[in-house]
């Protein structure tokens, strides 16, 4: 039996955590945007550090009593083993509360870095990298793009190569995210340039400090000041690592971020639900709050038609993502079909979000506009959605391509589904039925 609600033991879960969202953290959310919006006037800061850091240990203990740390991951790893479609539901609660992946271990790019390292590691690395990261001791960064290549890996430049008992890595990365901060990168690079694509990179455990590793400067997304940023563009100047700095098998770099990305885009999918709901719940309060010509908002039939709109857009776009969740719990694999899905959510993520905060953003009016509201933020971080992980394009690529599978051209002049030939083949399979010829079309 298919069932549209969770069981009362899941639910009582997610109750918990829409309240501890809501009584914790959201005011810790304002706390630091005005802390941000203080130090930009050059204003003293509101937090302080020492003092906040303990509060996120103690709410991170709290999660973990409830059991709820590292939702993404199995026992195996120190989580809960929720499976996709339960995370769905927890990150839709995750996604309205800004400082939510941090306190319940669910922070990117640390959470698909653990993964990698996880399912790929020797038990050496896993003891040294592994562990701490999921205590939240520090950040890592994945660092794979580069300033002339990021869609089509069969570009990348940056090499590994042996010299005796090391590795050693030569070339750039752009928007390698918190690389300045982290005190490990996990960076791809072509080792063997004559295979074929898939077999082409692989995968290195890279420590910050290690010699050579320079932050060309840290790139900011375009609603952050210049200076402010926390993309790293990364020079690797023939960085010496040893040899069991390779994480995974030589040559296993693409097949790896394959599944760790596949992971990430459906994450993203399933927060765009949630931010998408917020806006929409925002758009619903004012609609009902503001009058004007003589009437509320809400009692306007082009302001009801926005609103009806999003609603559409937005349940059809969580039952897709909510499916595409629930066969990668089936098949337990990114295969064709999961695939196919994910691709399809991951571009289906920005429109809605477009769509939706456009619609909640202009019923505000001036308010919408301005930066009073969180309407305009969650406008800002939209486009990156369609780049990160991907651009659309790609994604479409995949969904056609999965979907195209499934048919054989016609081997005739005219498609098999043409009337005459049906209607032929109709009239032969029940000629005893027919009283008079029929006519041929
Ligand atoms: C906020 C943010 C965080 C990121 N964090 C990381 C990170 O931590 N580590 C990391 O390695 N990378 C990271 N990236 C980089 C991201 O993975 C790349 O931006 C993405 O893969 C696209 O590559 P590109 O930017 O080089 O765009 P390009 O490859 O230059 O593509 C530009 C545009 O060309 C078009 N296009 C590209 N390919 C096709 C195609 N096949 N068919 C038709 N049109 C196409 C699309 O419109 C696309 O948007 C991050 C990006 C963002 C925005």
């Amino acid at each position: 039996m298919i069932s549209f609600e969770p069981e009362p033991e899941f639910q009582t879960k997610l109750d918990w955590t829409r309240e501890f969202c809501e009584s914790e953290l959201m005011p810790l959310n304002y706390l630091l945007m005005a802390d941000k919006q203080a130090a930009r006037a050059g204003k003293p800061k509101v937090l302080d550090e020492a003092k906040f850091k303990r509060h996120i240990r103690s709410l991170q203990d709290q999660v973990k009593k409830q059991g709820l740390w590292g939702l993404h991951l199995g026992p195996e790893l120190g989580g809960p083993g929720l499976g996709q479609v339960k995370l769905c539901l927890m990150n839709e609660i995750l996604s309205q509360a800004g400082m939510a992946p941090t306190v319940f271990g669910t922070r990117a790019p640390d959470t698909g870095n653990a993964e990698l390292i996880a399912h790929l590691g020797t038990p050496e690395q896993k003891k040294t990298w592994l562990e701490p990261i999921m205590n939240d001791e520090f950040r890592t960064c994945y660092s794979m793009t580069e300033p002339h290549a990021g869609s089509d890996p069969g570009m990348f430049r940056t090499r590994a190569w042996r010299e005796g008992d090391e590795w050693v890595i030569e070339g750039e990365k752009w928007f390698s995210s918190y690389a300045d901060e982290a005190r490990l990168l996990i960076c791809m690079a072509i080792t063997n340039p004559d295979a074929p694509l898939i077999s082409r990179a692989s995968m290195f455990l890279v420590p910050r400090d290690t010699p050579g590793l320079e932050i060309v400067r840290n790139v900011g997304t375009f609603n952050e000041p210049w200076g402010e940023g926390d993309h790293g563009y990364v020079r690797y100047n023939r960085v010496r690592l040893p040899a069991d700095a390779l994480l995974g098998p030589e040559g296993a770099g693409f097949t790896g971020s394959q599944t760790r990305l596949s992971g990430g885009r459906i994450h993203h999918a399933m927060r765009a639900v949630g931010t998408a709901q917020k806006a929409l719940d925002m758009a619903c309060e004012r609609v009902l709050s503001r009058e004007t010509k003589g009437s509320l908002l809400s009692d306007k039939q082009m302001v009801q038609e926005s609103i009806a709109d999003s609603y559409i857009q937005l349940r059809q776009f969580r039952l897709h993502v909510l499916y595409a969740a629930w066969l990668i719990d089936k098949h337990k694999a990114y295969n064709r079909e999961v695939r196919r899905e994910i691709a399809a959510v991951k571009v289906s993520a920005p429109k809605v979000l477009m769509d939706v905060v456009y619609r909640a953003l202009h019923i505000h009016g001036s308010l919408g506009a301005s930066n009073e509201v969180e309407l305009g933020q969650m406008w800002m971080n939209m486009p990156w959605m369609g780049i990160v992980d991907g651009p659309t394009e790609v994604h479409k690529v995949t969904v056609a391509q999965q979907t195209l599978r499934y048919f054989r051209p016609s081997d005739d002049l005219f498609p098999s589904y043409h009337l005459p030939k049906k209607v032929a083949e109709a009239r032969a399979k029940y000629a005893d039925l027919l009283e008079h010829e029929i006519g041929a079309l």
